[in-house]
């Protein structure tokens, strides 16, 4: 599942540069997630890197983005591949 910016976001910047896929940019009002960047931080990290700084919690799992976490994997191995050609 990627995880989702809800609209409580108050620009804080904080989780920008935490992600490890850069999946996360500015909006045209808030900040928002790629999902088809965001692992959730697996390959990465144990838990989702944004969620643990963001002041006012409000990244949550992207409910019309249910993914397990073998797809998460893959994306993480397509990414880095990606990265690694780059
Ligand atoms: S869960 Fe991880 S990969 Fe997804 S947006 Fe947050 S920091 Fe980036
Ligand atoms: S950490 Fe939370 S409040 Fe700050 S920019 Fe990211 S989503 Fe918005």
């Amino acid at each position: 599942m990627a995880l989702m910016i809800t609209d409580d976001c108050i620009n804080c910047d904080v989780c920008e540069p935490e992600c490890p896929n850069e999946a996360i940019s500015m909006g045209p009002e808030i900040y928002e997630i790629d999902p088809n960047k965001c692992t959730e931080c697996v390959g990465h990290f144990d838990e989702p890197q944004c969620q643990q700084v963001c002041p006012v919690a409000c990244i949550p799992h992207d409910p019309a983005r249910v993914e397990s976490r073998e797809t998460l994997m893959g994306r993480y191995r397509l990414l880095t591949a990606a990265k690694r050609a780059a």
